[in-house]
């Protein structure tokens, strides 16, 4: 049986650091075991275009993993040539990278690591709030540059304390994002999410609910995107939602970056609508050189948080999502029923209820 794998390139780093699982040098912990068992294993980071090792190989593989960190496009065209595919898994969270629709009607599963790198994305979340909010990057440039101007930065620095804050999408990790803001005080946790959380859950972060999208965006100081990204969400925060934000808002968005319309977001920062914008998740990965994400600062010459996509790629979630593909190969293999939580489509029909109504 062929297994496929596209992963990114570690390089130096992955020879020096056995620990990141998840690239093609360490082959997330798992050739020899699959040599054991007699399996072809093929690793790859060369994923785009007619002649790269994903197109070549996916004709006849029977397993196809993939990252959200370096993902593999698995487009309806490549999943009519993928002859051999039962299954994919997604060895982190976040499988919008797979054409979900394509797999159900070909009955191929879609599995990912559910919850594996939560945490890791949450606490990331809660970094970029807080390094937007205090204008921490351009303080800290400040000071490589060798200068020292308290007010140019405190112009433009504020507290979490007493704000409003909400996030699109309160699954597991915009939950963990309202538990983690809950000691700062804000002014109030609001969420816009069509399940809506039990009523235990959300007095227990004390978090209301809002009946729509533009409803949230208009009373929130800072705004997180927590959602994935399906039909019902890409392009989602576009000029026309932008305009209902409060202006001078922050905006963070670890989830998807296609969630966000790249030129409507880099405007609204460039004229203040938006004092930031952090996250690190691109709508094109790798991101071109040329992305306006990349340089967009606000009008004070700030409130650009990004980074490329890592939150949920720390050392400690790829020990967590290396152990989870594994496990959910080895029940593929074995003929064991799989986790149901980790079940995007299952054979002909979405099991998870987070990839829009179906
Ligand atoms: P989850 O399934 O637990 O929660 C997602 C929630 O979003 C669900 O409650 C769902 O109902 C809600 N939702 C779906 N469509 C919505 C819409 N139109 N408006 C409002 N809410 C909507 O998923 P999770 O574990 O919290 O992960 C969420 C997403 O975060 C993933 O799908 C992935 O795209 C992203 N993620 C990013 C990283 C990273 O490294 N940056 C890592 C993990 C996950």
């Amino acid at each position: 049986m062929k297994v496929l794998a596209v992963l990114y390139n570690g390089f130096k780093a992955a020879i020096e650091e056995p620990r990141l699982l998840g690239t093609v040098e360490n082959k997330l912990g798992m050739d020899k075991w699959l040599a054991s068992r007699g399996h072809e294993f093929i690793v790859t980071s060369s994923k785009d275009g007619p002649n790269s090792d994903f197109e070549k190989h996916i004709v006849d593989a029977e397993v196809l993993i993939t990252t959200p960190f370096h993902p593999g496009y698995l487009t309806r065209e490549l999943i009519e040539k993928a002859k051999n595919l039962k299954i994919c898994i997604t060895a982190g969270v976040g499988s919008d990278h797979i054409d979900l629709n394509a797999a159900v009607d070909r009955k191929i599963q879609v599995l990912e690591v559910s919850g594996s790198n939560v945490t890791s994305v949450a606490e990331h979340a809660i970094m970029n709030m807080l390094l937007l909010v205090r204008n921490f990057v351009p303080a800290h440039e400040m000071i490589e540059r060798g200068d020292w101007q308290v007010s140019e930065i405190a112009r433009n620095a504020f507290d979490i304390e007493g704000k409003v804050i909400g996030t699109i999408g309160a699954g597991r990790i915009g939950y963990r994002i309202m538990q983690r803001l809950l000691p700062f005080n804000p002014k109030e946790l609001l969420y816009y999410d069509y399940h809506e959380i039990p009523p235990e859950a959300e007095s227990a972060v004390n978090c209301k609910h809002v009946g729509t999208v533009e409803e949230l965006v208009s009373q929130c100081d800072i705004v997180t995107v927590n959602c994935p990204l399906h039909e019902g969400t890409r392009g989602m925060i576009n000029d026309r939602l932008l305009s209902a934000f409060k202006p001078g808002a922050w905006l963070v968005n670890t989830a998807r970056g296609a969630i966000c319309d790249e030129h409507a977001v880099a405007r609204a920062l460039a004229s203040g609508k938006l004092r930031g914008y952090a996250g690190d998740v691109w709508n094109v990965q790798p991101a071109p050189k040329d992305h306006p994400w990349r340089t967009m600062k606000n009008p004070l010459g700030g409130g650009n948080g990004m980074v490329p996509h890592y939150s949920g790629t720390t050392l400690d979630a790829q020990a967590r999502y290396a152990a989870g593909t594994k496990s959910i190969l080895e029940k593929y293999l074995d003929g064991k029923p799989q986790v149901h939580q980790n079940i995007i489509v299952g054979t002909g029909k979405y099991e998870s209820t987070s990839y829009g109504k179906h």
